[in-house]
């Protein structure tokens, strides 16, 4: 999952890249609402982190981009905890939801979670297609009779690959989903995690599809 982060303060900014990266998501960090208005532009995203008091264009101005290039990823904006017109205008302008600063990062990822559930229209966090499912809370991987726990990327990989049970995935869009900016994508990652993930699963349960790329089976 590939998240755009828009925050000016470098220690919140800091600590929630470097938070959502050990989750398994890859970040995108801009510090300015004109880069994020942009970036959002020219990658997918599966979610937006925005805060609303920038120091160029005001949150709620590359909310409204956002929204008038008809682009519907989810936006979860951070507030100051006074700014209830704030909180009540990003919402009102499609924010889809809002935390107060200070808060926890157990709460952010849970409603960063929460939304990513939403839009992909799965109605618990467990992900499944009958063999494998995934707890998206603990970060389990059940497969046959048997738990593992994962390393971050190989949680993002087999998290893509079960968000929608039969979908190739290729390198490059598995590669997308993994990496944000500042990280160099070593050449061969995507298959030294496929093979990690193999290493639990056996070979059968991930497929590898010549020249297209990698699907689980369809539920
Ligand atoms: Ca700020």
């Amino acid at each position: 999952m590939k998240i755009l982060l828009i925050e000016d303060d470098l220690m919140i900014g800091q600590s929630l890249s470097q938070f959502l990266k050990g989750e398994g998501y890859a970040v995108n960090w801009c510090q300015n609402g004109k880069s994020g208005s942009e970036a959002i532009k020219v990658e997918t995203y599966e979610l937006v982190l925005l805060d609303l008091g920038l120091p160029d264009i005001s949150g709620l101005e590359v909310l409204n981009n956002i929204r008038a290039a008809k682009i519907m990823t989810p936006v979860l904006i951070l507030t100051a905890r006074d700014a209830i017109d704030d909180r009540v205008a990003g919402l009102n302008a499609g924010a889809d939801d809002y935390l107060v600063k200070p808060f926890a990062l157990a709460e952010l990822e849970a409603r960063v979670r929460a939304l990513l559930r939403r839009t992909t229209g799965h109605t618990n966090s467990i992900l499944s297609n009958g063999e494998i499912s995934l707890d998206t809370v603990s970060k389990i991987l059940h497969f046959r009779e048997a738990a593992f726990t994962l390393s971050a990327r190989e949680y993002a990989v087999i998290y893509a690959l079960m968000e929608s049970p039969g979908k190739v995935w290729s390198r490059a869009q598995l590669e997308e989903r993994l990496y944000g900016w500042q990280e160099e994508v070593e050449s061969n990652a995507v298959e030294y995690h496929i093979h990690q993930l193999r290493k639990k699963l056996g070979t059968e349960a991930i497929i590898n599809i010549r020249g297209l790329g990698y699907r689980v089976k369809k539920s």
